[in-house]
């Protein structure tokens, strides 16, 4: 599909572009055996208030159980998206997630992870609207974090999408904000909420300078735009103390907390 429409490539093993197609055919396969067995978990991770340090809300972040291991997202969403069968995974993860909101109060908030294709979905937004029906969830215990590895290939169908789930009463977070296709051109154009600052310059922000300045920088253009602003990667105290200097609102990180399943999680919380 890569090289363009109707056109035939001849299977070659030696060949790139092959072997990455078996790899992402066999990632589709394990994928769809996970979500039959059962075997697709989600983790969570809070998101806290600089200030205080009370948590805001928990983003989902989804994880594999193949033979007894856990497998992370970096090991397969690249080759689903190549296959462009991210969706299926993206299906998944917003109805699980959904689901275990209207079973623990503990997830009073939930930040879901799209992929750019999810917004090339036609399904996508009926399935959101099922699935909060179904479980009597409302639509603004929701954030969608929009997840950039490519650009978003068709702006006007997407930004389409994003305004009816904002409609509904979902909010929207910019992911990874400096980094890839996520630019400043990203904020005039995307009806973001939020902008979640790059853990590339978050985490060592404290010993570089210039990390210093553009977390600084993107906190103050948040600031401007009426848009919350949250840092990730936050791994120490030094860290979330400049953060709060800052400004910036919101942090989320191993310092804080882990991501971990429910059980673990409501055992942490006390709930
Ligand atoms: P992300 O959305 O930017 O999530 C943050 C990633 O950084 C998570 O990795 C998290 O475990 C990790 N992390 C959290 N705190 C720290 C920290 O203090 N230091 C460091 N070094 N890392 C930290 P994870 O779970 O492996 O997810 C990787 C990426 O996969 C996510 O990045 C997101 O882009 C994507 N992803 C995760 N779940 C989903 C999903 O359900 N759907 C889609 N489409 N993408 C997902
Ligand atoms: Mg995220
Ligand atoms: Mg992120
Ligand atoms: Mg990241």
């Amino acid at each position: 599909k890569r090289r363009g429409r109707n056109l035939a490539h001849l299977y070659d093993e030696q060949d790139q572009d092959s072997s990455d197609f078996k790899a992402s055919i066999r990632w589709v396969q394990t994928l769809n055996e996970a979500i039959v067995n059962d075997r697709m978990l989600l983790h969570f991770q809070p998101v806290v208030r600089c200030q205080s340090r009370e948590v805001v809300y928990f983003e989902a972040l989804v994880r594999l159980l193949i033979e007894d291991k856990l497998v992370y997202p970096g090991d397969f969403i690249p080759a689903l998206e190549r296959a462009e069968d991210i969706n299926l995974l993206d299906h998944q993860v917003i109805s699980k997630a959904i689901c275990m909101m209207s079973r623990y109060p503990l997830l009073q908030k939930v930040a879901i992870n799209l992929s750019a294709q999810a917004f090339d979905d036609a399904r996508l937004l009926p399935l959101v609207e099922e699935k909060l029906k179904q479980y009597g969830v409302a639509p603004n215990r929701i954030i969608f974090e929009l997840t950039e590895s490519a650009s978003l290939s068709n702006l006007d169908a997407s930004r389409q999408m994003m305004q009816q789930l904002k409609q509904l009463g979902c909010e929207f977070s910019i992911d990874d904000f400096g980094t890839g296709f996520s630019t400043f051109s990203y904020l005039k154009r995307i009806p973001a909420d939020s902008i979640k600052i790059d853990g590339s310059f978050v985490r060592e922000m404290h010993l570089n300078p210039i990390d210093h300045a553009l977390v600084k920088s993107i906190c103050e253009v948040a600031k401007v735009l009426g848009k919350r602003s949250v840092a990730e990667f936050v791994e120490d105290e030094k860290t979330l103390i400049e953060l709060q200097a800052l400004g910036v609102d919101y942090a989320q990180g191993y310092y804080i907390c882990w991501p971990m399943d429910i059980e673990a999680l409501q055992a942490h919380y006390g709930s």
